[in-house]
């Protein structure tokens, strides 16, 4: 059960030579013993995760069973989960239960699946390594010294560290592909507006997009085939035909080009990730692509377009937090402006205080212009050197993250160090496009790299062929941190 591919545990259940209720159980031991030494999850709730697994083993008795019925999955704890606490990572939701379930989480349930808990991310998704969730830090299971990435850190550590069959992630800036990069699991970032942000704490509304973590690239495209969907709850939903992700997993790679961009390739990325990438690049030279150099000569700005937006948005999204309908209140004030002071004062940590900052600045008149309206223009630009890019190429390939997993505390004193962990991957959630992160290998201190692979938009089955077809012939992404 601790290793099995979703679809390996699919057919066992379907067989019934397991039940839902069982592997549940499993899981939830698990979690029991291991999540004291992770800190993967926020919220346990047996009663309901096995109430669902009943329910699965039903719909699985009379033949109604999809092929994520019985399978729990670890929920990040940003999407809205009727019945369940959904902080957010934040002591400004500490005390709040959900009334209504996000529509990512509808889509599972529909589907049969069982919610395994909610599991740990950095407050407000603001964050790369876990740091600054008010839950505390969460481990990473290859190296108990390491961060697990951010902010889908409790997620990433979870399949790593064998909690969960797969979970559930949010990517802003790369929030899916970093920590999975880092933890040594497959994620994937799909184009925006394909997976509905219904119920899924705003943080960056134009750059916000749920997806999947979990060991494969084929685990991957069962359960987008589970998540995408429109969703008129959500205004940026995309209305599309549905496609089935495992469509064209075994497809040859013959004459597929890889890009690969000359800036991505400068400085920046540490040896020890830089010799993963030739060798998994020589994998793909081996499987019948070929590369060629292509250049994006504005996506070294992503960072600074990204942290004049993703705040922009964030400071705009988080006013909502105030006090007076939901969440955390101060116990003490006088008066309401008082009131939403002190509660946003003491709920609030001091990495989202500092996006609220600067958001309101880079929003404010005299600086709208110099900043927020520049980072815009910013941000066309560089989807325009992604579409040149794509004549001449048909993904993008490169490291996840310019280094292996750095230490617990290492970065968390320096915000502009931490921002750049997301260098190679904010650039595809300013342009909106699909991208995704397989593990192909350990550098530094035994800790595992990431290949990071963009596609234009809507490539998400060409995406999944491509690393599943590096996945039929290398066995990182079977490699157990436990
Ligand atoms: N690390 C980036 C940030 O802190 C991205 C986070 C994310 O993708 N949610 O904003």
């Amino acid at each position: 059960m601790l290793n099995a591919s979703l679809k390996e545990l699919s057919k066992q259940l379907a067989e019934k030579k397991l039940s839902s209720v069982e592997l549940t159980s499993f899981f939830l031991q698990r979690i029991k013993t291991l999540n004291p030494d992770y800190n993967a999850f926020i919220t346990i709730n047996e009663e309901m995760s096995l109430a669902q697994a009943i329910n699965a083993d039903k719909m699985l008795a009379v033949g109604e069973g999809g092929p994520l019925t019985g399978i729990p999955i670890a929920q990040k704890d940003i999407f809205c989960a009727k019945g369940w606490l959904t902080t957010c990572g934040s002591k400004m939701l500490s005390n709040f239960i959900s009334p209504y379930d996000a529509g990512v989480i509808e889509r599972f349930n529909l589907a049969g699946a069982v919610n395994i808990g909610k599991t740990n991310m950095d407050e407000f998704a603001m964050g790369s390594s876990n740091e600054t969730s008010y839950y505390g830090i969460v481990k990473n299971p290859w190296d108990t010294k390491a961060v697990p990435g951010g902010s889908s850190g409790g997620a990433a550590c979870a399949v790593a560290a064998r909690l969960a069959p797969a979970a559930t992630g949010t990517d802003t800036g790369g929030s899916i592909r970093q920590p999975a990069a880092l933890c040594g699991i497959s994620g994937i970032k799909p184009t925006y507006g394909l997976v509905s942000r219904y119920g899924m704490i705003a943080f960056a509304s134009s750059l916000d997009q749920a997806g999947p973590m979990a060991k494969s690239a084929e685990d991957l495209a069962l359960l987008l085939n589970v998540m995408v969907g429109f969703d008129a709850r959500d205004s940026t939903s995309l209305q599309r035909a549905q496609e089935d992700y495992t469509s064209s997993l075994e497809r040859p790679l013959s004459g597929l080009r890889i890009g690969l961009p000359k800036e991505y390739f400068a400085k920046g990325m540490s040896q020890d990730v830089e010799n993963a990438i030739d060798k998994a690049l020589a994998e793909y030279r081996k499987l019948g692509a070929e590369t060629v150099e292509v250049v994006l000569p504005n996506a070294p700005l992503s960072i600074p377009v990204y942290y004049v937006l993703a705040p922009a948005e964030a400071s705009s999204n988080l006013s909502r937090f105030d006090g007076v309908r939901y969440g955390y209140r101060a116990e003490s004030y006088s008066g309401l402006a008082d009131m939403y002071r002190k509660s946003r004062a003491e709920g609030f940590g001091p990495e989202v205080k500092r996006r609220i900052l600067i958001g309101t600045y880079v929003l404010s008149h005299g600086y709208y212009d110099a900043y927020y309206i520049k980072a815009q223009k910013l941000r066309r630009l560089i989807a325009q050197d992604f579409a040149e890019a794509y004549r001449q190429c048909d993904v993008i390939m490169g490291p996840t993250t310019p280094t292996v997993a750095f230490n617990l505390g290492e970065k968390s004193a320096d915000p502009i160090q931490m921002y750049l962990s997301d260098i190679y991957t904010s650039a595809a959630n300013l342009t909106g496009m699909p991208a995704m992160s397989i593990p192909i290998g350990f550098g530094e201190k035994n800790r595992p790299v990431g290949l990071h692979i963009i596609g234009n938009y809507f490539k998400e089955t060409q995406l999944l062929n491509i690393a599943n077809q590096y996945q039929r012939v290398t066995d990182w992404h079977l490699k157990s941190a436990v």
